[in-house]
């Protein structure tokens, strides 16, 4: 059995990256990473959550050194998760008619000027919140409250390219269901398309049997 460890250590590598700046001439041409990104979720889905976005990095890390200190660890039950998860979408929804949230624009500034946004009281606040129940639920602030993820997560339903499950290999074991920080239900799919993928690559890192492929929608499975 293969292990795909490795895709975790690239995908941390890569958000370190983004997060300390070193990949800073990425985001200066800022129109033309715009257009790839565009694209790049049309065709693959969000990679930007999973891979680049210092929110979403800081999220997945202190989930990593809480479940290493042995934190107890939460995971939304599937019954309430399936209402939800729409949590995001209804707030996209609520901000087109120019109703707009404090948390909202508290996020946007950690992400843009993380000094004033940590500074502004409610800005300092609402973050210690979030920051606090990541190290409880997996990525409180991308599961049910980004605008930015709703909108991303919206676009890439359509995606050829994706995460395949083989059914003939799948133990039904949930182990890929137990690890999505976006509490998405692999095994219930053949191929993932749910809007709140982040392409971050769990699933694939922890199944046992090696049956979660990203490949495009109608390729067969390879005979061995
Ligand atoms: S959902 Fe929002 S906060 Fe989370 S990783 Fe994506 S853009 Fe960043
Ligand atoms: S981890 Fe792999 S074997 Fe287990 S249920 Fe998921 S796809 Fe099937
Ligand atoms: S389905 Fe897989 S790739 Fe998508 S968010 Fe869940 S664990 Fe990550």
């Amino acid at each position: 059995m293969k292990s795909k460890k490795f895709l975790q250590i690239i995908r941390f590598i890569t958000q370190a990256c983004f997060l300390t700046g070193l990949f800073f001439p990425v985001i200066i041409h800022a129109d033309v990473a715009a257009k790839y990104m565009f694209w790049s979720v049309l065709l693959c889905g969000v990679f930007f959550c999973g891979w680049v976005c210092p929110f979403g990095a800081i999220q997945d890390w202190l989930a990593w050194i809480a479940r290493k200190l042995k934190c107890p660890h939460f995971r939304v039950p599937h019954k309430v998760q399936k209402y939800l998860q729409f949590t995001r979408y209804i707030l996209y929804a609520l901000s087109t008619f120019g109703i707009t949230f404090v948390f909202l624009n508290a996020r946007y500034n950690f992400n843009h000027d993380m000094v004033n946004g940590m500074l502004s009281v409610s800005g300092g606040i609402i973050l210690a919140v979030f920051l606090i129940s990541a190290l409880f639920i997996d990525r409180p602030f991308c599961n049910y409250f980004c605008l930015k993820g709703a909108v991303d997560g919206m676009m890439s339903i359509v995606r050829p390219f994706s995460i395949k499950r083989n059914n003939q290999k799948c133990i039904h074991c949930h182990l890929c269901d137990r690890n999505c920080p976006m509490n998405i239900l692999v095994e219930n799919t053949n191929f993932v398309r749910h809007p709140n993928c982040i392409n971050c690559m769990k699933c694939i890192t922890v199944c046992p049997k090696n049956c979660l492929t990203f490949k495009l929608m109608n390729l067969p499975e390879k005979k061995k």
